[in-house]
């Protein structure tokens, strides 16, 4: 037996380790079965290219537990090591490694912007173990060896009488870290980080149901097998070229991937580039509707087929973030912080391929099946909208493919749209105007009297659209955008009703002073319009600028305070060429002048759902009392 002292300054390790990397301990496990990985491809490599001559076969990684000895075993029948490499590698490279780690992250590590994921090796198996077992045989003709550790920096090699080529790892878990003997919490990390690694992974065994044989009974049951419980699938879709997938098949690693998700995804993104990055991964459109706040962290990191994180903010665009899927690099970064990460050269190009990809995709679908795209189009136009809305350049793609849905469901896209108005609606200093409503029922009659004048009405009910309008007015030239029920309206609704007023301007004045009377001023502001007789007598618009700010506001950015903390203030509109106004007009006794003015309020804050309460009550009672 031979014993040494390894290399390293630091007294002993395990409470170094235990403190800096105290919230992460589970990733012990991902770092020896991606070890266990590298000796396994190692040795594919070297019987390929003839230099180990050995059968390779079909080589499992086993996982083990050991409960009544506080034992954990990680099996691998992989490229093993001699004596001499095992002094080279686990004594001087891993230790060495390990104080150069603790140097460099004893102040960041506690920092929460680290990912939390160091590729700390072989080493971290000290995190859950007081004492660490190597047994490994070399593929050569060399004898086994046998390497044991406490952490203290002593550690014994001696002669084992292990037959078979390969390395078995014990760790003997420590009293603080007896969950890593439990099965269900083994099994949890297993599936976690190596469910798509590219060597199958054993964990335990299990029943297979076989096909009963020819002439049984009914009643017989169907004779069962013991079989390995594989873990793992080593070639995960992603790793495949797109040539030979179907669209069933990335379904299948849809479902693989999500396991409790039973939507369908709408279509999937295969991303492959191998200069001057290394990428790789399939990303997933899910069905998003209106909701902004669904679950993000649903695409996952890997690298080389082992699971990192499933964060990927600095990675993906923030837009992205609302898909799912996965996405395979090993030019990331880990080590670092998000800011860091976010500066970085090489993670920027992955966020712009993947956001170019992204855009190719949406515009040959558009392009291929645009009807198909247009019934697409409310689930996943918040993502698009977002992205137009925070990166510029995939705004630029994006306005080829984006859509402008009708009330009455007819999609057209930007330049259809300024095409379609470009004759009917535009405002006195020649601006298009685009007119839109974002709530069909609510807005119904201001809807219909737009359509009446054959106008088009968009249907813009997104929860981030009143920025996306903001944008679009100031990124495109010469176009406005105004709510059917808001007062830029007007500039439209003045320019081709060229209405002559039936009243004089003295008659107005007297009219305004008896509206005035009984309408609040704190709410409303009056504007008496000659409008087409049949034209709503009384109409509330609200200013399209303010209503604006205030939604910009209630959904993050843009705008001040200054104007949440703004009162509603609304415009009444007063068509005088109507036959009510007139009345009105003319009604002898103020008291009954006051009870029409305020039924006609109160009938147009009704259609705009302005009135509750008690006040509806009210209307109510008052109302019944006069049909009566
Ligand atoms: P890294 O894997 O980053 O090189 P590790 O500390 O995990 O660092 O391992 C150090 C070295 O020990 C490896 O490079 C490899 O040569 C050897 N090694 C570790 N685990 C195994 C194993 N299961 N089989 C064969 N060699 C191994």
């Amino acid at each position: 037996m031979a014993t040494g002292s390894i290399n390293v300054s630091v007294e002993n390790i395990f409470p170094l380790i235990k403190k800096f990397l105290y919230s992460d301990h589970e990733i012990f496990l991902r770092e020896l079965i991606s070890n266990a990985t590298d000796a396994t491809l190692k040795l594919k490599h070297l019987t390929n290219i003839g230099e180990a001559k050995v059968e390779y076969g079909d080589p499992k990684i086993e996982v083990k537990i050991d409960k009544d000895n506080n034992k954990l075993h990680i099996i691998d029948q992989g490229i093993g090591m001699t004596a001499e490499e095992v002094e080279k590698y686990i004594n001087q490279v891993a230790f060495s490694g390990a104080e150069e780690f603790l140097e460099k992250y004893k102040d960041s590590a506690k920092d929460s912007g680290i990912i939390g994921h160091f590729g700390l090796g072989f080493y971290s198996a000290f995190m859950v173990a007081d004492k660490v077992e190597i047994i490994t045989k070399s593929y050569t003709d060399a004898p086994a060896a046998h390497w044991t550790c406490d952490g203290s920096p002593t550690y014994t090699i001696e002669a084992h009488d292990k037959a078979e080529r390969g390395t078995e790892i014990i760790l003997h878990i420590g009293e603080d870290d007896t969950e890593f003997l439990e099965e269900s919490r083994i099994s949890e990390l297993l599936v976690k980080y190596n469910k798509f690694m590219p060597v199958s992974i054993k964990f335990g065994t299990k029943t297979e149901t076989l096909p009963k044989p020819e002439g049984a009974k009914e009643e017989d049951p169907a004779p069962t097998q013991e079989v390995d419980n594989i873990i793992n699938n080593p070639s995960p879709a992603w790793t495949k070229q797109p040539s030979d997938l179907k669209d069933e098949d990335y379904k299948g690693f849809y479902r693989e991937l999500y396991p409790m998700q039973f939507e369908e995804p709408l279509f999937n993104i295969h991303l492959n580039v191998d200069y001057p990055f290394n990428l790789t991964g399939i990303l997933y459109f899910p069905k998003l509707g209106q909701d902004m706040n669904i679950q993000k962290d649903r695409i996952q990191l890997y690298q080389n087929q082992v699971f990192v994180t499933d964060n990927v903010e600095g990675i993906v665009p923030e837009f992205l973030t609302m898909l799912r899927g996965v996405i395979d690099s090993p030019d990331i970064p880990l080590n670092v912080s998000r800011s860091y990460l976010q500066a970085d050269g090489a993670v920027k190009k992955i966020s712009s391929y993947i956001t170019r990809k992204v855009a190719d995709k949406l515009n040959s679908l558009f392009k291929n099946d645009r009807e198909d795209f247009e019934k697409k189009w409310n689930d996943i136009k918040v993502v698009i909208e977002y992205g137009m809305l925070s990166e510029d350049k995939f705004f630029e793609k994006a306005d080829k493919f984006a859509l402008y849905p009708t009330v009455d469901d007819t999609f057209f896209t930007f330049e259809e749209l300024q095409e379609k108005i470009k004759e009917n609606q535009t405002d006195k200093d020649n601006k298009l105007v685009v007119l839109y409503a974002s709530n069909k029922d609510e807005q119904h009659a201001y809807i219909s009297a737009a359509k009446d004048k054959g106008y088009e009405v968009l249907l813009l009910d997104s929860p981030i659209v009143s920025h996306l309008i903001q944008k679009l007015e100031t990124s495109k030239e010469n176009i406005t955008f105004a709510r059917v029920d808001g007062d830029h309206i007007d500039n439209l609704i003045k320019k081709d009703e060229e209405t002559i007023s039936k009243l004089s301007d003295e008659e107005k004045d007297a009219l305004k002073v008896d509206l005035e009377k009984v309408i609040p001023a704190d709410k409303y502001t009056v504007q008496l319009e000659a409008m087409d007789s049949n034209a709503s007598p009384f109409m509330i618009t609200q200013p399209e600028f303010m209503r604006r700010m205030k939604e910009m506001q209630q959904t993050g950015g843009g705008g001040m305070n200054m104007f949440g903390n703004m009162p509603e203030m609304f415009n009444l509109i007063v068509n005088t060429n109507h036959e009510l106004i007139g009345q009105i007009k003319d009604t002898k006794t103020d008291k009954k002048k006051e009870r029409l003015i305020k039924q006609s309020l109160d009938l147009a804050r009704l259609s705009q759902n302005l009135l509750k309460g008690e006040e509806l009550t009210e209307f109510i009672k008052r109302s019944f009392e006069m049909i009566k």
